[in-house]
C-alpha cells in the first residue's frame, strides 16, 4: 500500500494519526466525524506503515531521509533492498 509506504518514512505524522484518530464511544473515529466506524482508513494505514517500520528496522522506512540511490540494489523483481 503505498500511503503505508509514505507513512512508514514518516514517524511523527504515523504516530500524530495513531493519537488523534481513535474510537469514540459509539465505535466511530472520533477525528474524522460523521459516522466513520473505527478504525478509520487513515488508522488502518497508519498501523500498516508502523508494521512496515518494525519489519525493516534498519531499512529505509525507518529512516525520515530515504537512503540516497546507490546505496540499493535490486534483490527481486518485487523491491530493493539495503546493500
Ligand atoms: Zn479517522
Amino acid at each position: 500500500m503505498l500511503m503505508a509506504t509514505l507513512l512508514a518514512r514518516m514517524p511523527d505524522l504515523r504516530r500524530r494519526v495513531q493519537a488523534q484518530h481513535v474510537a469514540d464511544h459509539w465505535g466511530c473515529c472520533s477525528e474524522c466525524g460523521g459516522r466513520v466506524q473505527w478504525p478509520c482508513d487513515l488508522h488502518q494505514i497508519a498501523v500498516a506503515a508502523e508494521r512496515l517500520a518494525r519489519r525493516r528496522p534498519h531499512g529505509p522506512y525507518s529512516q525520515q531521509r530515504l537512503p540516497e540511490p546507490r546505496a540499493l540494489r535490486p534483490v527481486t523483481n518485487r523491491g530493493f533492498a539495503a546493500r
